[in-house]
């Protein structure tokens, strides 16, 4: 299926690794020119050459950085000053008890999971809307939908995004910019075995034990392939998605039990 969106500009954040990584492989699997954060350069290159060797048409551009910090989405915005694509994303929250949780824990939180894509979706949105084409895709958490305990910081810091959005993406689709939340149940990455690990050590089981437990318990008797989710951003990117805006869609193998 073509997309439409051959020879677009990407900035897709923290994409080294898992589901950024995804979002960036499917976009350069539709002709679009990507350009990639993470703070860790080794891992960013090794995705850039992968993804420059799958799809040499398009151009691929590394930019290492944190882009909790403004220093990181200025080298980011530097890099690909006029995106037609943004892909918020970075890492999430610890998980914990909310009353060990300081309040610069909090800020920690808000500043990565809320506040950043805010800020980025500032500095790009005019652009985009002067242009007559924008793709602003958020990454937040099945936990939007519906909170996961021990994830409060997540919870509370992508509730805010969330919330904010669903008023601005009303404001922008009159110039064919959309704005949408993509929401991710468990998918095989870093961060599920990560946050698996601690579970597991609480409990007391060994983590291969948890993490077959876990997938088994979803109604797709799996946890999610990144692939498929960098295919659904792909797709609220393409040309003919100009009419989905303000959405909060949940890629979670049908875990979550509601009607709607
Ligand atoms: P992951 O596999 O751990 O990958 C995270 C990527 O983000 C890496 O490339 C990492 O590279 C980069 N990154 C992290 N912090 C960054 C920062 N401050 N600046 C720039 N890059 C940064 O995680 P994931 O599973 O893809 O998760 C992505 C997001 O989805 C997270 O917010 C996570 O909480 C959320 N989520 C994931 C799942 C799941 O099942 N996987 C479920 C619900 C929500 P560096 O470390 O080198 O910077």
């Amino acid at each position: 299926m073509d997309l439409g969106i051959k020879g677009r500009r990407a900035i897709v954040c923290a994409s080294s690794k898992g589901l950024g990584r995804a979002c960036a492989m499917a976009l350069a699997d539709a002709g679009v020119h990507v350009t990639l954060t993470a703070r860790g350069a080794e891992a960013l290159k090794q995705t850039a050459d992968e993804i420059r060797k799958a799809h040499p048409g398009v151009t691929v551009t590394e930019v290492a950085g944190d882009i909790t910090t403004p220093a990181g989405r200025e080298a980011a915005l530097k890099a690909c000053p006029e995106p037609d694509i943004l892909i918020n994303n970075a890492g999430g929250p610890p998980p914990g008890d909310f009353r060990n949780w300081t309040r610069d824990d909090w800020i920690k939180a808000i500043d990565a999971n809320m506040l950043t894509p805010i800020e980025l979706i500032k500095a790009t949105v005019d652009g985009m809307m002067a242009r007559k084409f924008g793709r602003i895709v958020n990454i937040t958490s099945a936990a939007v939908k519906a909170p996961i305990e021990i994830l409060g910081l997540s919870n509370g810091a992508r509730a805010g995004l969330t919330g904010f959005v669903a008023g601005l993406s009303r404001k922008t689709v009159i110039n064919n910019v959309t704005i949408n939340g993509l929401l991710p149940g468990p998918f095989v990455t870093d961060r599920l075995r990560g946050t698996a690990k601690a579970e597991a050590e609480k409990r007391g089981i060994p983590v291969d034990q948890l993490l077959a437990e876990r997938a088994k318990s979803n109604p797709a008797g799996r946890f999610g392939d990144p692939e498929e989710f960098g295919y659904a951003c792909a797709f609220l990117c393409g040309d003919k998605a100009g009419f989905i805006t303000g959405q909060n869609i949940l890629l979670d193998g049908g875990a979550f039990p509601g009607t709607l």
